[in-house]
C-alpha cells in the first residue's frame, strides 16, 4: 500500500486567550509538546508539503500545518519543534504580514500578531515552508470567481514579491473552497494545497484539495493518539 500522509492543522501554540471567541485555535505549549513527543515515539518525521509524495521521503511521514502565520510560531511552536528535530509549513495572509488577524477581530474575536517579513525571511531560510493563505482571509466559495482569482493568485504574488522566495503551496481559509477554487489555485501555479476535509493523503488525490487532520485546545494527548488512529484505521 502507498505511504499514507497524516497533515495536521494547528492555528495558535498559546494558552487559551481568555476572550477568544475561537478556543479551538489555541493549543497550549505543553499539550503541543505532548503532540510532538507521541510523534517522534512513534517513528513519524515531519516533511514539507512540497515534497509531499516524494519517493525519497522517510516510511512515516507527518506534515505539521500552522494556519495564518501568528507570532507565535516564531516564539513558541518552532523552538519546541527544532529540539526534536521536526519542521513545519505555515500558511500567511498576505495583506496582513505583521499585522494582526483583522478577519477574527471584525467578529469580535481577540486581536492576534502574525509574523512579519524580518520573522518570515530567517525562518524560511531553517527551512520552514510558507504558503498562501489568501490575501484577505475570505470564505472563498462565497465569492465569484474574480474575487477569487484575486485572493488565490493574487496572494502568491504579492507574497513572492515581498518575501523573494517562490510559494508553491495553499490552504483554503476556513477549509471553503468550490470548483472555482480549484481550477484558479491549479491555473496559479500552485502544487498542493490543503482543506480541512478530515483523512489522510496516498498520493492519488487531486493534489490541490488534500486532506487533514484538526488539533484543538481539547486535542489532549489521548484524543490525539485516537485521532490518528482514526485517520489510518477509518480513513477520516
Ligand atoms: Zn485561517
Amino acid at each position: 500500500m502507498a505511504t499514507r500522509v497524516p497533515i495536521l492543522t494547528y492555528h495558535k501554540i498559546s494558552p487559551i486567550h481568555a476572550k477568544t471567541i475561537y478556543p479551538g485555535t489555541f493549543v497550549p505549549p505543553a499539550l503541543f509538546e505532548k503532540h510532538l513527543r507521541h510523534l517522534s515515539r512513534k517513528g513519524f518525521s515531519t516533511i514539507r508539503l512540497d515534497s509531499i509524495f516524494s519517493e525519497l521521503g522517510p516510511a512515516k511521514p507527518v506534515i505539521l500545518t500552522f494556519d495564518d502565520g501568528f507570532q507565535d510560531f516564531e516564539d513558541t511552536a518552532f523552538p519546541m519543534m527544532q529540539k526534536v528535530g521536526m519542521n513545519g509549513t505555515v500558511f500567511l495572509v498576505a495583506d496582513f504580514i505583521g499585522k494582526t488577524n483583522a478577519w477574527d477581530e471584525n467578529i469580535g474575536d481577540v486581536s492576534y500578531p502574525l509574523l512579519g517579513r524580518e520573522s518570515i525571511l530567517p525562518l524560511h531560510d531553517q527551512g520552514v515552508e510558507f504558503g498562501s493563505h489568501t490575501k484577505s482571509h475570505p470564505r472563498l466559495s462565497s465569492h465569484d470567481s474574480v474575487t477569487q482569482g484575486g485572493e488565490i493568485g493574487g496572494s502568491k504574488l504579492e507574497l513572492e514579491s515581498l518575501l523573494g522566495f517562490p510559494i508553491e503551496t495553499f490552504c483554503y481559509p476556513y477549509g471553503s473552497y468550490d470548483e472555482n477554487s480549484l481550477n484558479l489555485a491549479r491555473a496559479a501555479g500552485y502544487r498542493f494545497a490543503v482543506t480541512c476535509d478530515k483523512g489522510l493523503n496516498d498520493g492519488t488525490e487531486d493534489p490541490l484539495r488534500l486532506k487533514r487532520i484538526a488539533i484543538r485546545n481539547d486535542t489532549s494527548l489521548p484524543v490525539f493518539v485516537y485521532k490518528l488512529w482514526r485517520a489510518f484505521r477509518l480513513g477520516r
